[in-house]
C-alpha cells in the first residue's frame, strides 16, 4: 500500500463556490483568481473547473501561456504586470491582460513597438501602499497610457487592505471613485471579502480567490455561514500507534507529557506535506470521522494525535487534517494562520484525486 497522504479536490465544490460568488455580484463579470497553482489545487485543474468564470488572474506569464495553450479564451490578467520587457512579445502573442502599476512598465511598453495592442488593468495605490501609481499622478499616467501605441482597453484597478475587517473600504473607496467617476472605463476591485461584504465595491469585474476554494475569508464568519463548500481534503491514515503511561513524551523535543495513560495514534502527514509545524497541541483534526487533537511538534512526515478513548480506531484508520468535515481555517486559525497559508503550501509530494 503506498503511504496514504492525499488531497482531494472536489471539483463540484469548486463550480458551487463560483456560484456562490456569481450571486454576490450578479452584475460583474468574474476574473477567477488561480495564483498560487490554483491556491495550492492545481492551476490547470482549477482552471478546468471554473471554466464558467469570464476571466482568471495569474502571476506568472508561464502560467497564462499554459491557460492559453490548454484552450482557455477567456481573459488572462497578468496580476503583477510583466516582470521585465523580454516577456511582452509572449503577452502579445498569447493575447494576455497585463496589470500597469509602476512608470518603469509603461516606458517599457511605450519602446516595445508591439503589433497589437495590449489590454491593460491600471492599478491605483488607494490606501494599500503595495503596487499601484499614487492617486496625484493618476491623470497623467491615465493620459500617458491613453496614447501609448501598445494600449487597448484600459480597466482601472484597485486592491483593498481591510475589505475583510475594520476599518472596511470606505477611504478606499471614496478614493478609487473620485478618480474614476466621469470616466467612461471598466472597474475591477473586490476581492472574496469585498464580494461578500461590501455590494458597493463589486464594478465590471470581480476578483474571487479564496472563497472559490471554500475558506472564509474573515476571521469571524465561517466559510460553511457563507455557503460555501470546501475544496481540498487532505486525508490520511494511522500507521502506528502507541501506548503511552502517565509522564511519557510524544514527539521532538518531548513538548506533550501524558497526564495520564493515553494511546496516540501516529498519522502520515508532517511539514514536509504543508502541514503546520508550528500547529500546537490541541490543532484539531478528525479521526474516523470524530474530532480528536494533535499532539506535540509536527514532525518533517508523521505527527501525532489523541485517540485515547476513541473506541474502533487502529492502524489504518482514517485522519482528515482538513476539508471536508473540518474546516481548513479552524485548522488555521489554531496553527497562528489562515486558511490562504494551509491550501497553498500543499506539497508537490501529495498526490492529488479528482472528485
Ligand atoms: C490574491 C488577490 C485577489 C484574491 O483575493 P482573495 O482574498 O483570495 O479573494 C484579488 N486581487 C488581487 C490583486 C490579489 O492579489
Amino acid at each position: 500500500m503506498p503511504r496514504p497522504l492525499q488531497a482531494h479536490i472536489n471539483l463540484a465544490a469548486l463550480r458551487h463556490n463560483l456560484g456562490v460568488a456569481r450571486r454576490h455580484a450578479p452584475q460583474s463579470r468574474m476574473m477567477a483568481v488561480i495564483k498560487a497553482n490554483g491556491y495550492g489545487h492545481g492551476v490547470l485543474r482549477a482552471a478546468r473547473a471554473l471554466d464558467g468564470a469570464d476571466g482568471f488572474a495569474v502571476l506568472n506569464v508561464s502560467e497564462a501561456v499554459a491557460l492559453r495553450e490548454a484552450g482557455f479564451n477567456q481573459t488572462i490578467l497578468l496580476l503583477e504586470g510583466f516582470f521585465s520587457a523580454d516577456e511582452l512579445p509572449s503577452l502579445a502573442e498569447h493575447r494576455l491582460a497585463t496589470v500597469v502599476h509602476c512608470a518603469r512598465q509603461i516606458e517599457q511598453l511605450e519602446a516595445s513597438g508591439l503589433p497589437v495592442k495590449l489590454d491593460v488593468f491600471l492599478k491605483i495605490n488607494t490606501g494599500m501602499n503595495r503596487l499601484g501609481f499614487r492617486p496625484e499622478v493618476f491623470t497623467a499616467v491615465l493620459d500617458r497610457l491613453q496614447s501609448c501605441p501598445s494600449i487597448g482597453k484600459i480597466t482601472l484597478m484597485t486592491h483593498f487592505a481591510s475589505a475583510d475587517e475594520a476599518p472596511g473600504i470606505a477611504a478606499q473607496l471614496a478614493c478609487f471613485d473620485g478618480l474614476a467617476t466621469g470616466r467612461e472605463m471598466p472597474r475591477c476591485l473586490a476581492n472574496s471579502a469585498a464580494i461578500l461584504r461590501h455590494p458597493a465595491a463589486h464594478g465590471d469585474w470581480v476578483r474571487p480567490g479564496i472563497m472559490l476554494y471554500g475558506s472564509s475569508p474573515f476571521a469571524d464568519e465561517s466559510a460553511a455561514s457563507l455557503g460555501l463548500k470546501p475544496v481540498m481534503t487532505l486525508r490520511s491514515r494511522i500507521i502506528a500507534a502507541q501506548e503511552l503511561e502517565e509522564g511519557d513524551a510524544v514527539g521532538y523535543g518531548a513538548t506533550y507529557r501524558a497526564t495520564k495513560p493515553m494511546h496516540v495514534g501516529i498519522v502520515a502527514c508532517g511539514y514536509a506535506d504543508g502541514y503546520p509545524r508550528h500547529a500546537p497541541t490541541g490543532t484539531p483534526v478528525l479521526v474516523n470521522g470524530v474530532r480528536s487533537r494533535i499532539l506535540g511538534r509536527v514532525s518533517m512526515d508523521m505527527l501525532c494525535v489523541d485517540i485515547t478513548g476513541h473506541h474502533g480506531v487502529h492502524v489504518g484508520s482514517p485522519v482528515t487534517l482538513w476539508g471536508e468535515g473540518l474546516a481548513v481555517d479552524e485548522v488555521a486559525a489554531a496553527a497562528g494562520t489562515i486558511g490562504y497559508e494551509l491550501l497553498c503550501a500543499l506539497a508537490p509530494r501529495v498526490p492529488v484525486i479528482e472528485g
